[in-house]
């Protein structure tokens, strides 16, 4: 269904009122809601909107390497609903299960993302192809971190789309090993790659691809030039206040903005 020859391939694809192809898609926000402090998130849900950003990206409940880390927050999830009132932007929410994935429909998030570590999860893709496929929700399918190729990736998506939802972003977010001093092996370049098999939009995530906001803009430059239709990046009015991901890798609000113009510019040349 996700082959370029499928019938599907003609659709004209509008995702936050954007006109997938016409233009670039811009998701930011912080990688993890932190419930303890909602001023935070609602105001860089203000930020992320002055910066160009047309979705809004936030961490409920997060999939953490130690079991002692921060896991996520129902909480998490009511801000981010307060946040998408005031700024009209939709919401990019994970899910790790079929529990939070019927708390995510039922709060009618816009974009359900899947995340790495679940990118092989046949029984997660099938619930969410299966139960998102009646209602308008988008899917974002991270790339799994050791996903060779773009077969094994697009075999993965093809999941979501055989259940029934066929409007899934494919997210290149790094592979593992990673390399060079980068948190995992970047990988916007497979962009080229999968956009000659596929009609689904790519939408890449400089933010995880490369783990530190210094270099999250030349990253994110690459992406749109190797093609990309989008991006999402990890963003915070004050990065060091942020929890998860963010005091690295989240830029703040000029940096963000700085980004986007650059990278409209370069999709314009
Ligand atoms: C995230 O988007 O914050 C996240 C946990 O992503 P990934 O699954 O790519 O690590
Ligand atoms: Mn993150």
């Amino acid at each position: 269904l996700l082959d370029k020859s499928s019938e599907l391939a003609n659709q004209r694809l509008v995702l936050g009122g954007v006109p997938i192809g016409e233009e670039p898609l811009f998701i930011a926000g912080p990688c993890t809601v932190n419930p303890q402090n909602p001023q935070l998130t609602l105001e860089t849900a203000d930020a992320v909107k002055s910066a160009g950003a047309q979705l809004l990206r936030g961490g409920v409940w997060k999939p953490r390497t130690m079991p002692y880390s921060y896991q996520g927050d129902h909480n998490a999830l009511e801000i981010l609903i307060e946040a998408r009132e005031k700024t009209g932007l939709p919401l990019v929410v994970e899910v790790m299960d079929e529990e939070q994935l019927k708390i995510a429909l039922e709060a009618e998030v816009d974009v359900l993302q899947i995340g790495t570590r679940n990118a092989l999860n046949y029984s997660l893709l099938k619930a969410v192809g299966r139960l998102s496929a009646p209602t308008r929700s988008w899917i974002l399918l991270k790339r799994g971190r050791h996903m060779a190729d773009p077969d094994e990736f697009l075999s993965a998506a093809e999941y979501l789309a055989a259940e029934g939802n066929p409007r899934i972003l494919l997210c290149p977010r790094g592979t593992m090993p990673k390399l060079d001093g980068y948190r995992n092996h970047p990988d916007e370049s497979i962009t080229p790659l999968l956009k000659e098999r596929t009609w689904a939009p790519v939408v890449c995530d400089p933010s995880h691809s490369t783990g530190h906001a210094s270099y999250v803009p030349a990253a994110s430059l690459a992406a749109i030039a190797y093609g990309a239709d989008g991006l999402g990046i990890e963003a915070n009015v004050e990065p060091r206040k942020g929890i998860g991901d963010d005091p690295k890798q989240a830029l703040d609000p000029a940096a963000l903005e700085k980004t986007i113009r650059q990278c409209r510019a370069l999709w314009n040349l």
